[in-house]
């Protein structure tokens, strides 16, 4: 099933109900369809064919969603980057993908033309302030008839997923239609079933979980809200769910809810589910977000190469006073199977830790013209995921750090996260990063960077004092270096060996 035929199916059943909705503007149902036909019948005029790369480079509005889907219900392929990546970079993925074209947001347009003076791909859509159906009717959507969903194969692509690339240059993740269909199901049956009751909030980038969740919520007839703001201020986030009588967060990282929790009070009843992952959340942080906004919660484990689908730990899984299941990123999903495995791919002891390898439905095809990754990641039907992780005796996994975060220090491994959980209980912390710098002694040392809370001050030696307290001694950091706040890469996630790299730099700096 071409995934776009969750819309057009939904535009049947709620034609006047509300689809989409952005500051001022909204389209229904019935109107988001016309225009995703329209439009995709635009872009086949405009030459774009079966499997071609259609890249989006847009802040969260209307426009994205209907580029989104008018490209895959032409047959094409979605090639979404964050906005906020360096227009330098868009070149790099534009060039990796050859892509046929992309869809611009007016804000960006002035740089990213610049980038791309050299470059072959054609700009289709500079999206301007106009409301949505004014700027794609006159620079995109065909004047007639739209397009139905086009015919695909289960394993066409849909969508190329540039992974977030905390290091080295992204690799695109061909997802296919198949996999897509196959995350719709499984959001629907084990994050969140959505209803065309809820008003569901996008306030992370469409380019990433945002755009994907869009899938599931349309499915289903829900009224989605994109958050319209530059950044993620969580004052007005707070004012939204107020106002709105939000009941669905579609997904937030783990960062945006540290921030949450700094938001003035304002009234949340009507939140029923805020879905929460893509990094690690730290026991302290969801406890406390826990007390704030209820038992609301639910947390996902995923990659680009399984979209948003490995792990959950359920709502009813968010208990504040299991430290435990708060600590794991819950069970495998209903359609996925995860083993933990050593480097040769066996299967570990029972409990003991390993590589994350995943199947089902929801894995990808390859990584894009890299050969070399796909076969590296993908074996025997197994995604290797590169995280490292454990499974207990009741099935759930607990994610320790990506492969290459591990520091070996006098010849114990240790786990950057372990000795993070432990920093930000500390009341002086507000966000920690830990790992290793090499030792002429030891191999490696352990080494935190920590982001102290709002009006803390919190010392060096203080807080190797609470890890030696809490942690095997040998774990806890031997520097503690205090900074304003810790570099992030677009999705809101650390860059770890950005800082390692910098902390190396200054060291050998004369
Ligand atoms: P991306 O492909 O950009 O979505 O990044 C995926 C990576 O983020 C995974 O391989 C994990 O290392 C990390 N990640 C995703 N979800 C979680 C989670 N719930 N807890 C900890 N790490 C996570």
């Amino acid at each position: 099933m071409n995934v776009a035929r969750l819309l057009s199916k939904a535009a049947v059943a709620y034609r006047d109900r509300p689809a989409l909705r952005w500051g001022d503007a909204s389209l229904t149902y019935g109107e988001l369809d016309d225009l995703v036909s329209r439009t995709a019948a635009g872009l086949v005029g405009r030459g774009v064919g079966h499997g071609d790369r259609v890249a989006i480079f847009m802040r969260n509005r209307p426009e994205y969603a209907v580029a989104l889907l008018a490209v895959m219900r032409a047959g094409g392929c979605v090639v979404p980057v964050n906005v906020k990546l360096h227009a330098r970079e868009l070149a790099y993925v534009l060039a990796n993908a050859e892509a046929r074209a992309l869809v611009l947001g007016g804000e960006e347009a002035e740089a990213v033309e610049q980038a791309l003076a050299e470059s072959p791909v054609q700009v289709l859509v500079r999206v301007g302030d106009g409301g949505p159906g004014e700027a794609f009717a006159s620079v995109l959507a065909a004047a007639g008839d739209g397009l139905a969903d086009a015919e695909v194969a289960p394993d066409d692509l849909a969508w190329l997923f540039y992974t977030s690339g905390t290091t080295g240059f992204p690799k695109g993740a061909m997802l296919t239609h198949r996999n897509l269909v196959a995350m719709t199901m499984n959001t629907l049956a084990d994050v969140v079933a959505f209803d065309r009751e809820d008003v569901v909030l996008h306030a992370a980038p469409l380019s990433h979980g945002c755009g994907l969740y869009l899938l599931a919520s349309l499915a289903r007839g829900a009224d989605n809200l994109l958050y319209a703001g530059a950044g993620f201020d969580p004052a007005e986030v707070v004012g939204l769910l107020e106002r709105e009588r939000v009941s669905v967060i579609a997904f937030l990282a783990p960062t945006m809810i540290v921030r949450l929790l700094d938001a003035p009070p304002a009234d949340t009843s009507a939140l029923r589910c805020v879905v929460y992952g893509g990094a690690p959340m730290h026991v302290d942080t969801i406890r406390r977000a826990l007390a704030r906004f209820g038992q609301v919660f639910v947390q996902i484990y995923g990659q680009g190469e399984a979209p948003m689908t490995i792990s959950a730990l359920r709502r009813e899984d968010h208990d504040p006073d299991d430290a435990e299941a708060l600590a794991s990123t819950g069970i495998a999903r209903t359609d996925v199977e995860i083993r933990i495995v050593d480097e040769d791919g066996r299967d570990v002891a029972p409990g003991e830790t390993g590589e994350v390898a995943v199947r089902g439905d929801v894995v990808m095809r390859g990584y894009w013209r890299n050969e070399e990754a796909t076969s590296r990641s993908l074996r025997e039907g197994w995604l290797h995921t590169g995280d490292i992780g454990r499974l207990d005796e009741r099935g759930r996994l607990f994610l320790l750090d990506r492969k290459n975060d591990m520091i070996i220090s006098g010849g114990s491994n240790i786990y950057p996260r372990e000795v993070e959980e432990v920093l930000v209980q500390h009341p002086g912390v507000g966000e920690a990063i830990v790992f290793g710098l090499p030792d002429p002694e030891w191999g490696e040392n352990v080494v935190a960077c920590v982001v102290p809370a709002a009006g803390a001050s919190p010392t060096a030696d203080e807080l190797i004092a609470f890890c030696r307290d809490h942690l095997a001694s040998f774990k806890k950091p031997k520097r503690v270096e205090l900074l304003d706040a810790l570099p992030k890469n677009a999705y809101g996630k650390v860059l770890r060996r950005e800082l390692r790299d910098r902390l190396l730099a200054e060291d050998a700096a004369p």
